[in-house]
């Protein structure tokens, strides 16, 4: 009896040395995330910001969504620009130089052993009182989360998705307009809305003269006897790096592609359709509020826009690299 119990807290004794061991503890926090936070980097389940920050309060602040591909992190400089050109039409003063927050991004993909990643990066207005007065926040929070995204099922690049025209118009340029990178995406969680409850894949807006403005998250992109056309930022859609990246893409692949009005009318007419953004990448549209476009199937255009990308991603050139 004795022999068993001293047996059992032998084993009890074994178990808690291993539990609290160094390298157990290292393993643990290796699996969980460790996200950047006003300079710390903490672990997933600790990662908290006050209910007082007026990111939360009122969605005041910028982002970006930002992809790294086998050790590549793609176009980082062209998000940091666009992070600060944001933070500066809504006056925000982002506590960091561009150079600290860039490193900042691979040393966080770097302390997550990550080499493909999507990357988050946020800066709030920080805590304030419960008034809206940005000036009540001295110090804007910092954030930088490297996980994965996940925005539709497997095979919806080979095979397309299915979008709709939303009632809900694009916020104009002279309002919460989407050339601004902001947290306010409540325009766009409504159109989503209106796609889910439809059963479409995803949602398309249109600006307040009945124009094709964009996608929740992605810029949208027709093709019509060969030229490619995506509709201008003035109808308050982003300035989207995708979007950039497809343009080079076309126009080094001797495509004329251009930025024009499109109409809906152009749009259910097309020959070919796509959306482009960092965490959709190029993904074809085949279907538009039920008219099918082209043949219903990826076009060959759009086809060879995405092999394109898949190369250019990974290029070095074309980025950042994470672990020199
Ligand atoms: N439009 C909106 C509203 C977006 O949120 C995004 C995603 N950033 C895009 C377009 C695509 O832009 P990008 O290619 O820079 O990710």
């Amino acid at each position: 009896m004795i022999k068993t119990a001293n047996l059992l807290q032998k084993l009890y004794q074994t178990l808690n040395e291993y539990i609290n061991s160094s390298s157990l503890e290292d393993k643990l926090l290796e699996r969980e995330l460790l996200i950047y936070i006003g300079g710390e980097y903490c672990p997933k389940s600790e990662a908290k910001v006050s209910v007082y920050d007026h990111g939360l309060l009122y969605g005041d602040g910028v982002f970006e969504g930002i992809r790294a591909y086998d050790g590549v992190v793609f176009r980082l400089k062209e998000h940091i620009d666009r992070l600060y050109r944001s933070a500066s039409v809504i006056m925000l003063k982002i506590p960091l130089t561009k150079e600290a927050m860039m490193k900042a991004v691979l040393e966080t993909l770097r302390r997550n052993k990550l080499r493909d990643a999507y990357i988050r990066l946020l800066v709030t207005r920080g805590v304030g009182d419960l008034g809206l007065d940005p000036r009540k926040c001295q110090n804007p929070t910092v954030v930088i989360i490297t996980d994965v995204i996940r925005l539709h099922s497997g095979g919806a690049k080979e095979k397309g998705i299915k979008a709709m025209l939303v009632w809900v118009k694009r916020d104009p340029v002279d309002a919460t307009s989407h050339e601004v990178k902001s947290l306010n995406y409540m325009n766009s969680i409504l159109a989503k809305i209106e796609a889910n409850i439809a059963g479409m894949d995803e949602a398309i807006c249109l600006d307040k003269n009945g124009h094709i403005s964009e996608g929740v998250a992605e810029n949208v992109f027709i093709v019509k006897k060969g030229k490619i056309i995506t509709p201008p930022t003035s109808t308050g859609a982003l300035v989207g790096i995708t979007r950039d990246v497809a343009m080079n893409l076309a126009k080094k692949l001797n495509y004329t592609a251009v930025e024009s009005n499109i109409t809906p009318t152009d749009l259910f007419t097309a020959d070919e359709a796509f959306f482009t953004g960092t965490a959709a990448e190029i993904i074809p549209v085949v279907e538009v509020n039920r008219r099918v476009i082209g043949d219903g199937k990826p076009g060959p255009i759009t086809r060879r826009l995405m092999q394109e990308f898949e190369k250019v991603v990974r290029d070095p050139k074309e980025g950042v690299l994470i672990y020199q």
